[in-house]
């Protein structure tokens, strides 16, 4: 595992240290190509000043598929899209999330308020508290555990009553911290109100697994990462990882963030393993070529007029994000309707 300090190439420049993190649940669909496509273009248009990192995320076991993680990496390979050095596990890492859990533990708020706290509440409990949400299922933490007594919670405790962890985000929306603030190189510049529109999230959840938000942004600290590619269904989680990040490392070095528009299905559902899209299994069954899979995603990215067969190298020529700045509308894709082939025009 490499350390946190930039990469400084031999003209002084940063070097762009980007990641694929597929989360081995199934075989890739794409979408999940075209976000893997993006995150590699973006750190191979550097020439080679740019290192690309594999992390297989791997953290929530009871939704690991055995074996996927090898179906990701031969699909990865076939596509021509490679990374550098070795593969991270985040199942291996269980000791350097409990170190980051352990530095956390020691800070407090402004105020004293510690700034991780157990939560004994049930999902229901959450729910039926909580103010209704924005309708992307994310749900504000009401904040119910957070003002318990040390009495109180060290009864629990003692009970061993089952709990989650929580990190605390400032109380106050007008709190100059309440105020989470980055640049997006698509989606341009964002602000998020922590309070209001992030809340207290879990970083281990009551099954003692570690949480999403605090694996990724301890790897994505050891590992250098400094640019991020990902949909931008997780453009709020990149508020709550920059706090947890800034109290993890407050000196490191800024994140470049990519947050690309999703691609719906034909019934208009975003793509996913659960709903089975179509996936590099179905897809490379039905002959389809590496080329052809390519020539998709490059063109969900705004970056052929058509989808018609490229290589990953081809789809370097000219890449700037400004493309899909310039239209970051969720895409819809009906592969049914597609004709991927070099001469005849389609759509
Ligand atoms: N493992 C996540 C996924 O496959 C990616 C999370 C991230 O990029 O932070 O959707």
């Amino acid at each position: 595992m490499h350390k946190g300090e930039p990469r400084v190439d031999q003209a002084g420049q940063t070097k762009v240290v980007g990641r694929l993190a597929p989360s081995p649940t199934g075989r890739m669909h794409l979408g999940n190509i075209y976000a893997c496509l993006a995150a590699w273009l973006g750190v191979r248009s550097q020439g080679h000043g740019g290192v690309l990192r594999l992390r297989i995320e791997d953290i929530d076991t009871p939704r690991v598929v055995k074996d996927a993680d090898c179906w990701i990496m031969d699909d990865l390979a076939w596509l021509g899209l490679d990374w550098d050095g070795e593969v991270v596990y985040q199942s291996q890492r269980a000791d350097a999330y409990t170190q980051a859990l352990n530095q956390l533990e020691s800070q407090q708020l402004v105020g004293g308020q510690p700034l991780i706290y157990p939560c004994f509440c049930s999902r229901a409990d959450i729910r039926a508290a909580s103010a209704p949400n924005e309708g992307d299922g994310f749900i504000v933490y009401p904040g119910t555990c957070r003002g318990l007594s040390p009495q109180v919670v060290s009864e629990r405790l003692a009970r061993a009553q089952r709990h989650s962890l929580r990190i605390a985000v400032p109380d106050q929306p007008d709190e100059p911290d309440a105020i989470c603030r980055f640049d997006d190189l698509i989606f341009g510049p964002q602000s998020f109100n922590l309070p209001r529109q992030v809340g207290d999230v879990v970083v281990k959840r009551s099954d003692g697994l570690v949480s999403y938000q605090l694996a990724v942004t301890v790897d994505d600290l050891a590992m250098g990462i400094n640019q991020i590619v990902r949909g931008r269904d997780l453009l709020r989680s990149t508020a709550i990882q920059m706090w947890i990040r800034n109290h993890l490392q407050p000196q490191a070095p800024r994140v470049q963030y990519a947050h690309l528009p999703l691609i719906d299905g034909v019934d208009g559902r975003r793509m996913s393993k659960r709903f089975g899209s179509p996936d590099l299994g179905s897809l490379r069954r039905d002959g389809w070529s590496s080329r052809q899979v390519l020539g998709v995603c490059g063109w969900l990215l705004g970056l052929l007029d058509r989808p018609r067969p490229a290589s990953a190298q081809e789809l370097l020529d000219g890449f700037t994000w400004n493309t899909l700045a310039a239209d970051r509308r969720d895409r819809q894709l009906d592969l049914s309707g597609l004709n991927v082939s070099d001469t005849k025009p389609s759509l």
